[in-house]
C-alpha cells in the first residue's frame, strides 16, 4: 500500500512540507524505544462538506497520552483541529484516514524528552479489517498488563504487542486476534475494542485493561439513544463463546462482524444482530444523517 506519493504533503511542526523530503533523526527515543504518542482518526465525506468524526476527543486523548508519558505537548488543540482540516484540504482528501504522531527529538536516554515533534498525515483507507465477518482466535499474547505501562495511553510501544497477535492470528489461517487480559479476561483485539451480544442485550469489558476507544464510547452512547440495554463488565472466554454474537469496533476498523471465535461458530445471523444494527447507525452517525435512529 503506497501512503504518498510526490506531491502529498504533511503536516510538521506548524509548516506543511512535502512527505517524501521531510526527515527525522535517528537517534530519538521513539525509534530505539517505542515512546511516542499517536492517534487514528477518520474523516468523512458528509452531504454537509468533509468532517472528521470526533476529533476533538481524538486530540484530547492524544494530549493525555503525552501527560502520562511526561512527555511535553505544547500545542493548542483548537489549531491542530484547524490544521488537520487544513491538511485534507491540501491534499484534496475527503473520505481519509488521520494519523498524528507525536515523537521524541534525539534522546538516547531512558528519561522522557524535554523536545518533541508533531507531525500529521492522512491518506485514504478503507475499513481496516474489511467489511466480511471476521474468523478470529484467542491470542497466545495478553495485553499489556496495567502495571507495567499506561493502558489508557495510545502508545506506540504498545504496538508491538498488537503486531505479534496479529500476525500470530494471520499465521494460524485467521483475520485478527482477540487478547485477553492478565486476568485471562477479555480485552480487546490488536487495534479495536470488542462487544458481545447475549439475549438482546451487549457487553463489553470494563475500563482498566484496555484503550478507551472512542467508538466503543460512540456505541455506548447510540445504546442509549436506541433504547439497547449494554453492560460494562469483565467477560470470560466462556462467556465469550456461549454469546450469541460479537463484534470489533474502532475508528479504523468501523463496526464489524465476528464469525466464528477459535472453533466456535456464532449462529445468530449477523443481519438480525444488535451488531448490524450498530454497524447501520454508526454510519449513519459520521456520514451525519440525522435522524439515524429513524433510518436505521
Ligand atoms: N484498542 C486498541 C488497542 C486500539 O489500537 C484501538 C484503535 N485506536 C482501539 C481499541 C479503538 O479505539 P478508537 O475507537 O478510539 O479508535
Amino acid at each position: 500500500m503506497k501512503y504518498y506519493n510526490s506531491s502529498t504533503l504533511i503536516y510538521l511542526n506548524g509548516k506543511f512540507v512535502k512527505a517524501a523530503e521531510a526527515k527525522t533523526d535517528l537517534y530519538g527515543q521513539s525509534l530505539h524505544y517505542g515512546l511516542a504518542a499517536f492517534e487514528g482518526i477518520r474523516a468523512y465525506k458528509t452531504h454537509n462538506a468533509t468532517r472528521v468524526f470526533k476529533i476533538k476527543e481524538h486530540y484530547k486523548r492524544l494530549q493525555r497520552s503525552c501527560e502520562l508519558l511526561n512527555i511535553p505537548f505544547p500545542w493548542d488543540i483548537n489549531e491542530l483541529i484547524k490544521q488537520t482540516y487544513r491538511l485534507l484540504e491540501l491534499n484534496n482528501l475527503k473520505d481519509a484516514y488521520i494519523r498524528p504522531l507525536v515523537y521524541s527529538e534525539p534522546n538516547m536516554s531512558l528519561v522522557a524528552p524535554q523536545a518533541v515533534s508533531i507531525m500529521i498525515c492522512a491518506w485514504e483507507w478503507a475499513s481496516y479489517l474489511g467489511d466480511k465477518q471476521l474468523k478470529v482466535c484467542v491470542s497466545p499474547f495478553q495485553r499489556p498488563n496495567p502495571k507495567s505501562t499506561f493502558v489508557e495511553a495510545k502508545i506506540s510501544g504498545h504496538y508491538v504487542n498488537s503486531i505479534l497477535a496479529s500476525t500470530d492470528a494471520k499465521q494460524k489461517g485467521f483475520d485478527e486476534a482477540l487478547l485477553l487480559d492478565m486476568d485471562e479476561n477479555v480485552a480487546e483485539a490488536p487495534g479495536a475494542n470488542i462487544f458481545i451480544e447475549k439475549n438482546g442485550k451487549l457487553y463489553t469489558p470494563s475500563l482498566g485493561n484496555i484503550l478507551a476507544g472512542i467508538t466503543r464510547a460512540t456505541v455506548i452512547e447510540l445504546c442509549h439513544v436506541l433504547d439497547i440495554e449494554v453492560i460494562e463488565k469483565p467477560i470470560s472466554v466462556a462467556e465469550l463463546k456461549s454469546a450469541d454474537g460479537a463484534f470489533f469496533c474502532g475508528t479504523a476498523a468501523e463496526i464489524v462482524g465476528i464469525h466464528t471465535i477459535d472453533d466456535v461458530v456464532y449462529r445468530q445471523r449477523w443481519s438480525d444482530s444488535i451488531g448490524a444494527t450498530m454497524q447501520r447507525a454508526y454510519k449513519n452517525l459520521v456520514l451525519e444523517k440525522v435522524n439515524y435512529e429513524v433510518i436505521i
